[in-house]
């Protein structure tokens, strides 16, 4: 029987799952089901209702924990539906101190959302530990929360030392690890109290699943985001789960593809005439290399560039390979321009500040062959005019579109 002493590849394949009770099924089934039938009454198994226990989400959770190296893993249904619920659990009345470059949906929900809960967010820049110092209210900062690499410029944050700083002010440290996966860096051994996931990028991997994932040890603090969670309901379902404990069984093996392709196409971009500048931690260039060669063991398939803005969007448009869509972390390329796209929310000053540019492009290397990947960034920077349609064939017919709130991305 597997272990936790078991090593990371060994952990992917088996942590948090065994044969299946009743048949010795070896793949976790698919429990979809929203109630068990009880014995008696108040009577069961342990398990009760859907949206408390669900042995499939359960083995997930598992799995995922295993390969953080964290006790308790608790699965939602989607990374910001995980981030909110900690934010409730952790700072309802107080406040939160976080790195100003993250996920965009992330500063949506920081700077006009959980202001409604009464959390007050201060935005700073965390690779300065300085900053991060004078940011941080003993007795009023309960969390700072922060993303290594970060989205979309790649800055890296000591996670030892903004722990330290955390824990001298009383305020938890939780990292976002989604864009350096656990086969990269594993935040709590650093000293993080809670490590955050979109399981929707390199955990499932197939483009397939939106799911989010807290990671930590503190049974207490553990026991209470499950007693939310249940109270609010924002759980992953069977399918979901079931389609990510398949993707992690062969993260070890899509991690190193990512981090060669993400070197290729940091080290292609470096030397193209056409881009200004490459954000990727792999490069000696990059001004945290030397820290994050000490905290990440693999760089990630995540890189960002920076062109003229009419080069950059016939560069996002023009490639064949690299798709031109929102998210990340699947086995498929992808590119977007993150200004227009994932960061459409974050106002536009404080993008102009951080340089989130419309001539920024972000590229999310996948496994396919290196080799096609660079001819693909390379053709696409030299022809004016190629077009996106793919192998598909012709365009669908423009749709109307949906009706949405408001227009600022996902
Ligand atoms: C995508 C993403 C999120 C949000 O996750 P969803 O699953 O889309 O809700 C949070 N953090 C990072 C770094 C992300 O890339």
């Amino acid at each position: 029987m597997p272990g936790p002493t078991d090593r990371f590849g060994t952990r992917c394949v088996h942590a948090g799952q065994s044969p299946e009770a009743v048949t010795g099924a070896i793949a976790t089934p698919v429990f979809q089901t929203s109630t068990y039938v009880q014995e008696g009454v108040g009577r069961h198994k342990g398990y009760e209702y859907a949206r408390l226990q669900n042995p499939t989400r359960e083995a997930a959770e598992a799995n995922i924990a295993a390969l953080e190296g964290g006790a308790h893993g608790i699965a939602f249904s989607s990374g910001l539906a995980a981030i909110e619920c900690l934010a409730k659990v952790v700072a309802a009345g107080g406040r939160i101190v976080s790195e100003e470059n993250l996920y965009g949906g992330a500063i949506r929900m920081f700077t006009q959302v959980l202001d409604r809960l009464g959390i007050e967010v201060v935005l700073v820049d965390s690779r300065d530990p300085g900053a991060l110092g004078r940011a941080v209210r003993p007795g009023a900062t309960r969390l700072v929360y922060l993303e290594t690499p970060t989205n979309p410029l790649m800055r890296v944050t000591d996670i030892a030392a903004a722990a330290e700083v955390a824990r001298a002010a009383g305020a938890l440290l939780c990292v976002d690890n989604t864009f350096a996966s656990p086969y990269n860096q594993t935040p709590l051994a650093l000293g993080a109290d809670v490590v955050v996931h979109s399981t929707t990028k390199y955990l499932n991997g197939h483009s397939d699943v939106l799911g989010g994932i807290l990671v930590l040890d503190d049974d207490a603090l553990a026991e209470e985001i499950h007693f939310v969670r249940k109270s609010t309901g924002p759980v992953p379902g069977p399918m979901d789960s079931w389609l990510t404990l398949r993707g992690t069984k062969t993260l070890h093996l899509r991690m190193p593809r990512h981090n060669e392709n993400g070197m290729l196409t940091a080290e292609f971009l470096r030397d193209h005439p056409a881009v200004r500048a490459v954000h990727y931690p792999g490069l000696p260039s990059h001004p945290d290399h030397a820290l994050a060669a000490r905290q990440m063991s693999g760089f990630s398939g995540m890189v960002s560039a920076e062109l003229a803005p009419d080069d950059a969007k016939r560069l996002a448009e023009g490639t064949r390979i690299f798709r031109l869509a929102e998210s990340l972390g699947g086995v498929e390329s992808m590119v977007c321009i993150p200004s227009l796209m994932t960061h459409a929310s974050v106002p536009e000053p404080d993008r102009r500040r951080m340089g989130i540019t419309d001539g920024l492009v972000r590229f999310s290397a996948g496994i396919e062959d290196g080799a096609d990947l660079i001819e693909d960034l390379d053709r696409a920077l030299r022809a004016g005019h190629t077009r996106k349609d793919g192998p598909a064939g012709p365009r669908r017919p423009a749709r109307p579109p949906t009706a949405q709130t408001r227009k600022d991305g996902p």
